[in-house]
């Protein structure tokens, strides 16, 4: 056996990733698929558009490097979080389009539900908000009495879109999703790690909608032989922040990852204990394997990349997302500016989300280039800002950040980032860290790789930035204590 299959169901495009036993990307299909905006806050999938895409992708990636099934060890699933999709158990025929992570349409039922936020918060770990899969799974069942009686019959099944595709992959023999997909729902437990009776009660959801829940790396079945001609084993699964925290091999309490894209994605570790958050991060399952769980904290900063797009788009500062950094290194030092990056609003742990974006401290002496530095300190500061607060819930010391994503590729921004943390900023070979982490799960699930152990010998670091003392970083970070705090005064 050579390879391992990686299903990447993004957001806007479905992937299939072949990797070695070096853990090094063979081949990938990526096809995309459209999204549907039907209402101002409202993101819809077409459920047969994702599960068509991917099954495309699949096969690419087979066909195009002539690999036969029977070369494939396993595959892994790894997928964009909470868009929930139901379905008619006997035709598998969607009842309703995906409702995506994004879709805001159920921000009313959640303040309706606001006197229960807390049980929510206790038992799942998470924040009462429509971002999550139970009040859109309501929602569909509200939109149609038929829906609702057919749910309550047992006749629909619920699932995200892991769930959805292994449905699909095994010609509807297994309705299953994983603890980390399952705790992103509002209706699992983290604790008992079951289904929550009382948060069903609350949000009006029968039962019998819901998949089994497995561990994140377990054979749990395997592929229809005719769609790929030999059969394959389906043997990890996990939402796609979890599998970039197992993709970087953030194995041990404190051990942190952050992803610089449109915005951060910053998970970490806390071990086997779920710990609860003072600034409203969410708890979360990181992974369950061989017994045992391990959870997490996450947060998120809502711009970032994005601050480069605005530089980009709308300033015109530059043309290219990449031409930030020779312009940022055009100058020593930020000159004085702090840009503030409340472009919509301030996430954790500001949490203000009226405030609105400033650029401090400008004088005639101001450059471009000066902007262009503190664009890209804003969205270390950023992340600066959640990793500390995490570490004080998890208490425990990170002893060093691993990246990923596209603004990683930016070495001043690397650098500005290990200077304000103090630490050593950690960029793996491998940027597609989301689908080796769902690779691993697989891997291990089936003995393609024997432990975590073996994995470190394969896991490879590309650059690490080491931090450097500078009074530039002092300064840096000085403002933008002080000018946070006037701007949200
Ligand atoms: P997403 O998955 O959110 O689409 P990507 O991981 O593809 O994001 O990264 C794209 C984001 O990274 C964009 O917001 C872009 O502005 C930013 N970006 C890309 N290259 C650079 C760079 N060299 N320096 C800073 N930001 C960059």
């Amino acid at each position: 056996m050579k390879y391992i299959l990686a299903i990447d169901a993004g957001t806007t495009s479905s992937r299939a990733i072949l990797f070695d036993h070096q853990g090094n990307q063979k081949a990938v299909g990526q096809h995309e698929f459209p999204q549907y905006f039907p209402q101002e806050s409202w993101v819809e999938h077409d459920a047969n558009e994702i599960w068509e895409t991917q099954l495309k992708a699949i096969r690419e990636v087979i066909a195009t490097n002539s690999v036969s099934t029977e070369a494939i060890a396993a595959m892994g699933i790894t997928n964009q979080r909470e868009t929930t999709i139901i379905w008619d158990r006997a035709t598998g025929e969607p009842v309703h389009k995906a409702i995506v992570w994004q879709d805001r349409r159920t921000a009313s039922i959640c303040k309706a539900l606001n006197a229960h936020a807390e049980t929510f918060l206790n038992k799942t770990g998470l924040v009462l908000d429509a971002y999550f899969s139970g009040t859109k799974i309501k929602w569909i069942l509200d939109s149609d009495p038929n829906i609702r009686k057919r749910a309550e019959a047992g006749e629909l099944a619920f699932g995200t879109v892991d769930s959805w595709l292994i449905w699909k992959l095994t010609d509807g023999k297994i309705h299953t999703t994983d603890v980390t997909n399952a705790s992103r729902t509002l209706l699992y437990n983290i604790h008992n790690l079951q289904w929550d009776e009382e948060l069903l009660n609350l949000l009006d959801i029968p039962a019998a909608l819901l998949p089994k829940v497995v561990s994140s790396s377990e054979v749990v079945g395997e592929t229809s032989a005719e769609l790929f001609g030999t059969a394959i084993p389906i043997s990890g699964i996990a939402g796609d922040q979890q599998a970039a925290l197992f993709g970087q091999l953030c194995l041990h309490p404190g051990d942190v990852k952050n992803t610089y894209g449109t915005g951060c994605f910053c998970i970490m570790n806390t071990g086997e204990k779920a710990v609860a958050s003072k600034n409203k991060m969410l708890t979360t399952i990181g992974w369950q394997r061989n017994g045992k769980t391990f959870y997490a904290l996450e947060g998120s900063v809502f711009i970032a990349g994005a601050l480069v797009q605005w530089l980009r788009d709308q300033l015109q500062l530059i043309s290219s997302a990449p031409e930030i950094e020779a312009l940022a290194k055009s100058v020593e030092h930020n000159g004085g500016v702090t840009f503030i990056p409340a472009l919509s609003g301030l996430g954790a742990p500001y949490w203000d989300p009226e405030v609105t974006g400033a650029i401090m401290g400008i004088t005639r002496g101001t450059e471009k280039g000066h902007i262009a530095r503190a664009a890209l300190e804003a969205i270390a500061l950023r992340s600066r800002d959640i990793i500390i607060e995490m570490q004080k819930d998890a208490g425990v010391e990170f002893s060093s950040l691993k990246v990923d994503g596209g603004a990683t590729e930016n070495n001043l921004l690397m650098q500005i980032q290990a200077d304000l943390l103090k630490k050593q900023v950690i960029r793996p070979k491998t940027t597609e860290t989301t689908a080796l982490g769902a690779a691993f799960f697989a891997g291990l699930a089936v003995g393609f790789w024997k432990d975590e152990n073996e994995l470190q010998t394969i896991w490879k670091e590309d650059r690490v930035f080491s931090p450097e003392e500078n009074m530039h970083t002092e300064r840096c970070l000085a403002l933008w204590e002080k000018r946070v705090t006037k701007i949200l005064s």
